[in-house]
């Protein structure tokens, strides 16, 4: 099969078991590798699915610009369907940007915002919003993605990885684990499989210093995972429960990730990794946990994967130890 550009090659990525990570006995862990899309992101999804709909609905046109808030991933998805699609594009990014994916957008020749000022969260999401709300006040033929909004974000999940993950299970899944940002991912791939599996129990992960689920708002270095102001996507009564991991414990699951699977994954898939393992204890022999795997290592090259930013945030999770509630493992959402 012939495909007519790169757009048409986001999706249908594999499903993978776990099995050297998570040897214990009769325990399945699935993960779905959607750093394996073209843009290397699960971001490549909401991208183009937000720009079709937008472009079907009449709100995006010929000469429309196109301008979003990300800290990556959506921008370099952005910026490769803007570039098919013949659309102008400008990222509003912060500097907890990975230097690869600034320079990534540089080469698509995305224009990019950067902001500088944190906001009274300690995150850069609010100052991020208000640049592209005076963007869009000031170029003519804006238009604001709004992934924080945007009901086409989740349901490129619903309709993308969910009903493929349906299509390849043998079984069913116990637990879906997913790290949660705008939270379009947790809130579309848990509307479709609970249709299909309706025991399922929606697990979220976050990131300690994200205010997302009530957490106390604090420094955090890795991108992607977690938030500084709560996204209007996210429906908390539709979560079970909610595990914290800080950047230490993610770090941590990316290298145990890479030694024993042989996967090079991105911050928020160690987040998961380590959530599982918190998990696992808590639950019945035999259940299959289910996670997604969002984006590749390679970006985090000078983050997760370099010794000195390795140790200092180990040396900050053992030194803050006490600060920690005691059983962190399963906090139940409101
Ligand atoms: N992991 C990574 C690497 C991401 O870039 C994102 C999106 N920021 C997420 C997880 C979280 O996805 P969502 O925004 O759909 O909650």
């Amino acid at each position: 099969m012939i495909h007519e550009n790169i757009l048409e090659c986001i999706g249908n990525t594999p499903l993978i078991k776990l099995s050297r990570l998570f040897p214990e006995r009769s325990m399945t862990v699935l993960a779905k590798m959607e750093m394996l899309n073209p843009g290397g992101s699960i971001k490549d999804r909401p991208a183009l699915y937000m720009i079709n709909e937008g472009l079907k609905a009449g709100i995006i046109k010929k000469g429309s610009h196109i301008v979003e808030s990300s800290s990556g991933n959506l921008a370099i998805a952005l910026a490769i369907a803007c570039k098919i699609h013949q659309l102008k594009f400008t990222a509003v990014v912060d500097p907890k940007i990975a230097s690869a994916n600034l320079h990534m957008l540089k080469l698509y020749k995305a224009n990019i915002e950067m902001v500088t000022e944190k906001d009274e969260n300690g995150g850069y999401l609010k100052t991020r919003i208000n640049t592209v709300k005076k963007l869009c006040e000031k170029l003519p033929d804006a238009v604001w993605i709004n992934q924080y909004a945007n009901p086409d974000n989740w349901k490129s999940h619903y309709f993308g990885e969910a009903e493929e993950i349906i299509r390849q299970m043998d079984g069913k899944p116990d637990y879906l684990v997913v790290g949660a940002s705008t939270s379009g991912t947790i809130m579309g791939v848990s509307r479709r499989l609970k249709e299909e599996f309706p025991d399922l129990k929606i697990i979220a992960v976050d990131i300690v210093g994200s205010v997302l689920f009530g957490g106390t708002s604090g420094p955090r270095d890795i991108p992607g995972i977690g938030a500084s102001a709560v996204p209007a996507l996210l429906s908390p009564e539709e979560i079970d429960h909610v595990i914290y991991v800080d950047d230490y414990e993610s770090a941590l699951g990316c290298r145990e990730l890479l030694e024993h699977e042989g996967i090079f994954a991105g911050g928020s898939s160690g987040s998961s990794v380590s959530a599982i393992k918190k998990l696992i204890p808590g639950i019945a022999e035999g259940s299959c946990v289910l996670t997604l795997l969002p984006d590749r290592g390679d970006r985090y090259l000078d983050l997760i994967y370099q010794d000195e930013w390795f140790e200092m945030v180990r040396h900050k999770h053992f030194s803050q130890q006490h600060l920690r509630p005691q059983n962190p493992v399963l906090q139940k959402v409101f």
